[in-house]
């Protein structure tokens, strides 16, 4: 629960577990959600003290989606990488979010089944960005390759936001060198990340 006004409650409490990548259990979730914020709203106006006078001033456009379909990349990024602190030369961005994986079924009061895990800042190779098999084509953002558990973590704004600057980076560096995504270094783009003070998060010596 947030409070943007004094009188004024975001509740941050529906989920619905599906399949995203499937129009019309997707077209479920949406309608299984707002019919579960309803809900949870007739039953506080009824119930719960000071919330007599209260209205459902709104809920999101539509129903937000945490994963779908991610890249199988050069590099696929594991839960270990993240907890472990994996060191990659061709690091192009940190990952520093807790792994909030999201139960595929219901919880009770609680919103995972256990605690989620606390990784340190760990790399991210510019690898996770490269398909396999295709030469000239990055895949940035919260689908680059990764776990499902990894992805929990990677997945987040910041963390995509850096990917998709490494991403674009790449591509002009590509152009420039007249080459390839797949050929470039990831190193050299880490290094251009840096020059421009973006890039890995690095400990001071
Ligand atoms: C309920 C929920 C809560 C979350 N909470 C947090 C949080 O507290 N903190 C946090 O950091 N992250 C949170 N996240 C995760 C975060 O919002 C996403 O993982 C992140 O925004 C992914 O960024 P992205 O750039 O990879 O993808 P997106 O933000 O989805 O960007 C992809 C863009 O591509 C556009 N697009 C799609 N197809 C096409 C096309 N064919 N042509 C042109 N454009 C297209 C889309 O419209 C979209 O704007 C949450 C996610 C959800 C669902």
């Amino acid at each position: 629960m947030f409070m943007y006004a004094p009188n004024d409650l975001y509740l941050h409490a529906v989920r619905v577990p599906g399949d995203a990548s499937d129009a019309a259990d997707l077209t479920r979730c949406e309608m299984q959600g707002r019919a579960d914020a309803w809900l949870m709203f007739e039953r506080w106006k009824a119930n719960v003290p000071g919330f007599e006078d209260s209205f459902f001033n709104m809920a999101s456009p539509y129903i937000g989606v945490r994963e779908t379909r991610r890249l199988v990349g050069r590099h696929v990024l594991t839960e270990s990488d993240c907890l472990e602190g994996r060191k990659f030369e061709d690091a192009v961005a940190t990952g520093c979010w807790y792994l909030d994986v999201h139960p595929q079924d219901v919880t009770k009061n609680s919103a995972w089944h256990e605690e989620p895990k606390f990784p340190e800042p760990y790399d991210i190779s510019y690898q996770t960005l490269q398909p396999k098999t295709l030469n000239n084509l990055l895949v940035a953002g919260r689908c680059h390759s990764a776990t499902a558990k990894a992805a929990g973590s990677s997945r987040v704004t910041v963390t995509a936001m850096a990917l998709g600057q490494a991403a674009g980076l790449a591509a002009a560096l590509a152009v420039e060198g007249k080459g390839s995504t797949g050929e470039l270094s990831g190193v050299l783009v880490r290094r251009r990340l840096e020059s421009q003070h973006a890039g890995p998060w690095v400990e001071p010596a």
